[in-house]
Order: C-alpha cells, then sequence, then structure tokens
C-alpha cells in the first residue's frame, strides 16, 4: 500500500517505471479528446467541482485513463471525500501514476499524472482516510469507467 512518504519519495527521486508507454503528439491527442478532456488532461486545467461525471458515483468497476486505457483505480478504494471530485485512497498499481511538486497558484501540491501516456489527472493530498491516509483528487475527465471483466 502506497502512503505519503512513498508519494513524496516518488516525486522527489523519480517515480517507479511504467508497464508501457504512449507518446503522442499534441495534434494526435487534440484529435483523441474532446476540448474538455484535452484541457484537463494536456493543459492542467482543473474541471468543476461537483458539475462532473465520476464525483457522486459509486458503481462497482475499474477505473482507466482516457488517453490510453491504463487501469488506474478501482472502485473499492473511491470513498466520498466532500470535495467535488472522485476521491481514491489509493492506485490500482504503483507504478501506474507518476507524482511531481506542483507550484502553480500560489500552492505546494503533488501533481498526478498518468505513467503510461503523461495525462495530467489531477493531486495527491495526505488527508485521505485510514489505512493509507491517501486521498487522490482526480477530474472525471480523465476517466473512464468500465466493468471489472473489460480489463
Ligand atoms: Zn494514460
Amino acid at each position: 500500500m502506497l502512503r505519503w512518504s512513498d508519494v513524496l519519495k516518488y516525486a522527489k527521486y523519480g517515480n517507479p517505471e511504467p508497464p508501457r508507454r504512449v507518446n503522442k503528439t499534441e495534434a494526435e491527442w487534440q484529435a483523441l479528446l474532446t476540448p474538455a478532456q484535452f484541457r484537463v488532461m494536456r493543459q492542467q486545467e482543473t474541471e468543476p467541482p461537483y458539475r462532473n461525471a465520476y464525483c457522486r458515483s459509486y458503481e462497482p468497476g475499474r477505473y482507466v485513463c482516457v488517453g490510453c486505457s491504463s487501469l488506474l483505480f478501482d472502485s473499492a478504494s473511491k470513498y466520498h471525500a466532500i470535495s467535488g471530485w472522485p476521491s481514491f485512497s489509493q492506485p490500482h498499481a504503483k507504478n501506474g501514476i507518476r507524482y511531481s511538486f506542483d507550484e502553480a497558484h500560489h500552492m505546494q501540491r503533488v501533481e498526478a499524472r498518468c505513467n503510461v501516456c503523461d495525462a495530467h489527472l489531477g493531486h495527491v493530498f495526505p488527508d485521505g482516510p485510514e489505512l493509507s491516509g491517501l486521498r487522490y483528487c482526480i477530474n472525471s475527465e480523465s476517466l473512464n469507467r468500465v466493468e471489472a471483466e473489460q480489463q
């Protein structure tokens, strides 16, 4: 299980190797993604709180990256964080997400990106529930929920 100390270590010293890599040009991403997905995933924008697809959705399933279909989260780790965005206490795999320090908007945050295609997903905070203490605050625009057997 990943904890805050692991997230800080990855952000500071480097992330685990991804299982594969997907590289596309900005024009290719623009053709593949909707404008809203492109703004979040490739331009690091944040979607509106509450008015997004998965904020209040707790259907069982798995959440994959919109950009490359990599498995990112399981519904079992999704919880209600009252933040306005879908929140998870743990990623599906240690090497699924890459972490870096983000000092935009005069805040010190840890950004979470897809480790396979580098899409911006959201941020990670150390105020999540037991046991991990982690809160992955993720944009719905970066996620697709699929049935467990589809992955
Ligand atoms: Zn991806």
